[in-house]
């Protein structure tokens, strides 16, 4: 995105499938290309949030908005030349790292794979569960690493009726479950905080400030995983992070296999107090042979990564990578 003074970029975190949220990228770009830029295009603001009142009368497309606000967030602080989680009002100079693990091939697979990043400094192992790949996977990786903190995310893959087996994860000592339960759903998820130790953590459902006010008011869950994607950018992202920080609700800052744009704002984020526990963004090259960003993110021996403390966000973008990988391409201007 351009200003007088600036360029600014965005990422947008759908996926190819509506397999997280109804979102998939052809949807974004339908919703960038016909409904947000017209929005925007030529208009004056002197704050980013202004966009997410702008787009408030469009139901639903929150990755897609994101995309477009959160670049004029980077565009803001590249043009007023301030850091842009300054910007946001972040304090941390350093924030720590954790990672998720799919689901593996084996159990062994899983063990060797979570020695690696413990051995890389990551603070945090997240695995992926799901039913048949649940209790005892866990109560292996208990066994071999009885003191790493350690939480689980189920996707959505059990309903209330597994409440027996869920009840079982208590042995576990676990920092948090994952959204074990549907994937719009904080009703029954607050039926079964009620009935488990484990802190369960929202994140599909949160899409808004608004609802992430009911769950905290219903007690679905101690915990909530912020995507700026998922609420729609930044605007709505410290909306959020302002009424859990007020609620005593910790956040962290999920991933959504980010390229570097998305990742470094993922960073920016993260700096804000109410970010406490270890969040999943982890360094470029977990992810990507080369990152679309100079330098590439990177995470040191005792799992944190520091927070560049120049104006923009420390990251920048390789244009001619960008145009050497670029599928598609469109250009809006007056
Ligand atoms: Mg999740």
């Amino acid at each position: 995105m351009f200003c007088e003074d600036a360029v600014g970029y965005g990422e947008c975190t759908a996926g190819e499938r509506p397999l997280f949220s109804h979102e998939t990228i052809d949807t974004a770009w339908l919703i960038i290309k016909e409904v947000l830029v017209p929005k925007v295009l030529n208009r004056e603001w002197s704050s980013p949030s202004v966009l997410n009142e702008w787009f408030r009368p469009i139901r639903g497309h929150q990755m897609a908005r994101a995309a477009v606000e959160n670049a004029c967030w980077d565009m803001m602080a590249r043009a007023n030349n301030v850091p842009l989680h300054q910007l946001l009002g972040g304090t941390r100079k350093k924030i720590p790292c954790g990672v998720s693990i799919g689901i593996q091939d084996s159990l062994e697979q899983l063990l060797e794979k979570i020695k690696t990043e413990i051995d890389s400094g990551y603070r945090r192992i997240k695995i992926k569960i799901k039913p048949g790949w649940d209790y005892d996977i866990i109560s292996r990786v208990r066994k071999q690493f009885p003191d790493i903190p350690l939480s689980v995310d189920a996707n959505s893959a059990y309903t209330l009726s597994d409440i027996d087996l869920l009840k079982r994860f208590d042995d576990f000592n676990l920092v948090m479950m994952e959204q074990p339960l549907s994937y719009d759903d904080i009703i029954d998820h607050s039926q079964l905080q009620r009935q488990i130790q484990t802190p369960i953590c929202l994140d599909e459902p949160i899409t808004s400030v608004d609802n992430a006010r009911k769950a905290i008011q219903m007690k679905s869950g101690r915990i909530i995983n912020l995507k700026l994607g998922r609420v729609g950018g930044f605007s709505e992202a410290l909306k959020i992070h302002d009424y859990a920080y007020e609620h005593h609700i910790p956040v962290w800052c999920g991933g959504m296999l980010e390229a570097g744009i998305g990742r470094s704002h993922n960073i920016a984020m993260s700096t804000l107090p109410g970010f406490s526990l270890p969040g999943d963004v982890s360094a470029s090259k977990r992810y990507y042979r080369q990152d679309i960003i100079d330098p590439p993110v990177t995470v040191d021996d005792d799992g944190f990564i520091h927070v560049p403390q120049v104006n923009g966000t420390g990251y920048e973008p390789k244009e001619d990578y960008i145009e050497k990988i670029t599928v598609r391409k469109e250009v809006f201007q007056h």
